[in-house]
């Protein structure tokens, strides 16, 4: 069956395309976005979002595929959460973060009973990008040691350490070779840097070149090795079996922590509470954002071991924010995590993966040729495209986009889907709680726009 376009929806009324008119208008005036160059971009007015929909500026209907910056894993407005927040304005809407408040207590306890093994402390911070750099200064002053580990190609946030941290393309630009950061080769079995042909064999190579990297480096000088659960904005590429049991046993062996950045798969995204869960490996320090409160307030945070705890047992930890457990924040936190227990939304998304997701994307991969590669788990998935499959290249080059990328978002759009699309990869990241059917809806959509990269295939 062909799709039509989707139609402006009636409901939207005259007044709020008006408004969104307005606020069009105002953003371009006087709103400067990120990531951009300030005149080249035509942003999305949103007029309305709710569950695993939004609205855009002339009123059509899109199901969202992106969960934003795949953070809403709950859907937009859920009841309990709008409610809790409402709720917890009208009694303490902010408090100096040295004073216990209810919501934060019971947010660090609900986080502390989520997380793996003893990470049972919790720092909260505004964002990801602070909860990295608060992770790695402890993991600094615990170990008394200054560098840190990260992988090539990684997204860990856009403040200073957090951005050389970050090995993609973006960071060039305003890189300043920080001191004290090294990258090394990540496991991206697609694309292997070490040549290998085996999920095996990328496993024992990857391995061995951190090993290398480790050994080099002088393990005495590194305080932790940092590394995305699933590497998210990269790519989506889950380790191959063995892989992340293999970071931490190396970490383990030369005293070195480890730092899984779950900011972006925390809290559900991949079927499993956190993304170590899927290998049961339980790092020293945990970092969380997106997920923990699906954005509706900006909250971050670090869990941390019993040992790292007892580092600042009794001298000071040198940190804080001043709003650090932000009562609003918290309150939408204890919410979204109770509203995702009680309606079993991670087994959802691991439902959602196995069953429907997954089965599809790999149908439709067999169909059209301008699809490289579909990988995943849970309500994370990426679809690479490439201009030849044998070759594998890139429908966009590493860092950038291309007519055929752009020609391709903007037809799901116009066929009612929106989707997150990084260099030549669309990622599909709906909300956890999305129904079957409108998760197989989307993916008709996208089914259909790949004609436009079909057409874009050379080999
Ligand atoms: N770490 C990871 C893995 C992320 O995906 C992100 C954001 O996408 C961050 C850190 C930074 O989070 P924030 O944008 O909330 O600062």
């Amino acid at each position: 069956m062909t799709l039509s376009p989707v139609t402006p929806d009636p409901s939207i009324s005259e007044d709020l395309l008006a408004a969104g008119r307005k606020a069009y208008d105002l953003d371009r005036a006087h709103v400067f976005h990120s990531w951009s160059a300030q005149r080249a971009i035509t942003p999305m007015t949103v007029l309305r979002a709710e569950g695993s929909h939004v609205w855009d500026g002339e009123g059509h209907r899109l199901i969202d595929f992106s969960s934003q910056l795949v953070n809403t894993n709950i859907g937009h407005s859920h009841p309990a959460v709008v409610r809790a927040i409402q709720e917890q304005a009208a009694t303490i809407a902010t408090i100096n973060p040295a004073h216990v408040n209810a919501a934060r207590s019971e947010a660090a306890r609900l986080v502390a009973d989520l997380a793996p093994g003893d990470l049972d402390h919790v720092f909260f911070t505004n964002a990801g990008a602070d909860a990295v750099e608060h992770a790695v200064r402890m993991a600094r002053l615990h170990t008394g040691r200054p560098k840190v580990l990260s992988a090539y190609r990684a997204y860990h946030g856009g403040t200073d350490l957090a951005f050389a941290l970050t090995a993609d393309p973006r960071r060039n630009a305003v890189d300043t070779a920080r001191a004290g950061v090294v990258h090394f080769l990540p496991s991206y079995p697609y694309r292997s840097y070490f040549d290998a042909t085996t999920e095996q064999e990328e496993t024992e190579r990857a391995l061995a070149h951190l090993e290398q990297t480790i050994l080099l480096e002088g393990p005495q000088s590194i305080a932790a090795v940092i590394l995305e659960s699933i590497p998210g904005t990269a790519g989506i590429y889950v380790p191959p079996a063995g892989y992340m049991e293999g970071v931490r046993e190396l970490t383990r062996r030369h005293g070195i922590l480890f730092i899984a950045d779950e900011v972006m798969v925390g809290f559900g995204r991949t079927g499993e509470w956190f993304g170590v869960d899927h290998w049961g490996v339980v790092p020293d320090l945990l970092t969380f954002a997106k997920g923990v409160n699906s954005g509706y307030v900006p909250l971050g945070g670090v869990a941390m071991s019993e040992a790292v705890y007892e580092t600042f047992a009794e001298r000071p930890y040198p940190g804080g924010l001043t709003y650090s457990g932000h009562p609003l924040a918290c309150a939408a936190a204890v919410a979204t995590i109770n509203a995702m227990e009680d309606e079993g939304m991670v087994a959802h998304a691991a439902h959602l993966g196995a069953d429907v997701i997954g089965p599809r994307l790999r149908e439709i991969m067999a169909a059209h040729p301008s699809v490289g590669d579909v990988r995943g788990l849970g309500a994370f998935w990426a679809v690479e495209l490439v201009t030849d499959r044998a070759t594998k290249e890139p429908m966009a080059p590493y860092g950038g986009s291309s007519p055929a990328m752009a020609d391709l978002v903007a037809e799901c759009r116009r066929l009612g889907m929106l989707p997150f699309q990084n260099m030549n990869r669309i990622h599909v990241a709906p909300p956890l709680n999305t129904p079957d059917e409108v998760v197989r809806h989307g993916l008709d959509v996208l089914d259909q726009a790949l004609a436009v990269t079909d057409a874009h295939v050379t080999g």
